[in-house]
């Protein structure tokens, strides 16, 4: 059966009402979908797809359908793909790391029950930075992700599969994480919409942690009601996360779509010696169309933005130091077959495993976290991170919505990079205040550079349990 044109960009709206029509099928559908992955296959964004499991889902549901259409769940129709970090019973689960290959999960992730008790269909695993540490998807053992806006360029990273996944039309919503800025900066250089919710408003239980008080489960897609949507089903309190937040999630439109707003934005959004002059542009563009259209925006002096990236890489590297002990070929993680003594296996194994950049931030969360260094490093970090959480309760107060670029830069070509790490983590100054203020972060399109053709984000944040009010934002975004 011929499938409806432009198919692979239809909200979820769209979608189950062509279901209802009879003008596509829910197989239909996932073969669109499908056709799609392996027509893009180079882009690298899938690790695995579950094609034969997806369409055999896809048969059940539509049966389930038409036998009893108020039978099925909210999902109904939403075809989705999960980060290689998030735990599906059964299924192979890496962390694009060497130390997990092979691996196969006994449980699934608390999103993943959610989503397939809702009806959705998960069509794959999508690759990313190894343990979600990265900003271009160029750190993973199965090799750099594409963006297929230009291949030669990166996707963003750490969830660059989960975008170009979306971006290619192979599903509607891809799940993935965010730790400092891994949903919403891929969403930004595909062109895309992502959702950092607050911090505990999606449970993390089956997601492997890399920094777990930063770490979140977020999603991208094209349409923001499809994300509203979807963060209703996966997030909310749950049993197995004491840290998923307990208050419910408000489903309800903002009723004041027209109100003139309170924007704010920091004085390094718009001044700054790593801000890409076309992405500067672009920004300041947006501040003037809001202004003009009768909204309050205002420029607040945040004195600290040197301090941003340090204390977030402090903090996490930290964090994974210890998180990543458990992968050492004893309790997790593949043993190297090298090995003759104990203490070989945990050394080649973790040697083996690990690829550089997750031993380079192993190296520095223990020392930063070492007797001697502590003081100086990662409790002056925590000092930073409280002072963010403070100025960050105080100007919440005052304004709406505080706007940023989402990224500084456009996306690199691959490999470009390889030599500056340093210039890649500092790419990341405008989407690590929200994990450090714990607060729900949203990259929307902004722009494309009309020369290159690449694709410039905007990040909307608000304060906690505001994400409802981040995914009304269409009357002023569009
Ligand atoms: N680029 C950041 C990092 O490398 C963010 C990664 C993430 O959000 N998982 O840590």
């Amino acid at each position: 059966m011929a499938v409806p044109e432009n198919i692979a960009h239809f909200s979820l709206p769209q979608i189950q009402e062509s279901i209802r029509s009879g003008d596509l099928t829910l197989p239909g559908l996932v073969d669109h979908y499908l056709e799609n992955a392996i027509a893009h296959q180079d882009l690298n964004a899938y690790v695995e797809l579950f094609s034969a499991e997806a369409q055999n889902r896809a048969i059940a549901l539509q049966e389930k359908y038409a036998t009893d259409p108020a039978s099925v769940g909210l999902l109904f129709g939403a075809v989705v793909s999960i980060k290689d970090n998030i735990c599906y019973a059964g299924h192979q689960v890496s962390a694009a790391s060497r130390i997990l290959e092979g691996f196969e999960s006994l449980y699934s992730a608390t999103v993943v029950e959610r989503l397939l008790a809702a009806d959705a269909i998960i069509i794959g695993r999508t690759n990313c930075d190894e343990f979600a540490m990265g900003s271009a998807s160029e750190h993973s053992i199965y090799g750099p992700v594409k963006n297929a806006d230009d291949p030669t360029r990166v996707p963003g990273g750490s969830s660059g599969g989960t975008a170009v996944s979306v971006q290619i039309g192979s599903c509607l919503i891809g799940i993935g994480s965010d730790t400092g800025g891994s949903v919403r900066q891929p969403a930004a250089f595909c062109g895309l919409a992502g959702l950092k919710p607050g911090y505990g408003r999606i449970s993390r239980h089956g997601l492997l942690a890399y920094a777990s008080s930063f770490d979140q489960i977020g999603m991208i897609g094209r349409h923001l009601p499809d994300l509203a949507t979807c963060l209703s089903v996966i997030g909310g309190p749950d049993a197995y996360d004491m840290t998923a937040s307990q208050e419910d999630i408000p489903v309800e439109i903002e009723s004041e779509l027209t109100e003139k707003k309170r924007f704010c934005y920091f004085d390094f959004c718009v001044d700054h010696p790593g801000l890409d002059p076309i992405v500067q542009a672009a920004f300041r563009r947006k501040l003037e169309a809001l202004k003009s259209a009768g909204h309050v925006v205002e420029q607040v002096k945040f004195p600290w933005s040197a301090y941003l990236v340090p204390a977030y890489y402090v903090l996490t590297t930290a964090e994974a130091s210890s998180n990543l002990s458990r992968y050492d070929g004893i309790r997790f993680g593949r043993r190297s077959p090298e090995a003759q003594t104990v203490e070989e296996v945990y050394t080649r194994s973790r040697t083996e495993g690990f690829g550089a950049e997750v031993q380079k931030r192993i190296l520095l969360g223990t020392f930063v976290l070492s007797a001697g260094y502590y003081d100086a490093y990662y409790s002056q970090a925590q000092k930073m991170r409280r002072i963010v959480s403070e100025f960050n309760q105080e100007l919440m107060q005052q304004y709406d919505f505080l706007l940023a670029p989402t990224s500084p830069v456009l996306p690199w070509k691959i490999g470009e990079k390889d030599q500056d790490p340093i210039a890649v983590y500092l790419s990341d100054i405008y989407t690590v205040y929200a994990n450090l203020a714990g607060i729900p972060a949203l990259s929307i399109p902004l722009e494309r550079d009309p020369k290159s053709g690449l694709s410039i984000g905007i990040q909307v944040m608000a304060a906690n349990f505001r994400e409802n009010a981040l995914l009304h934002l269409d009357w002023i975004v569009h």
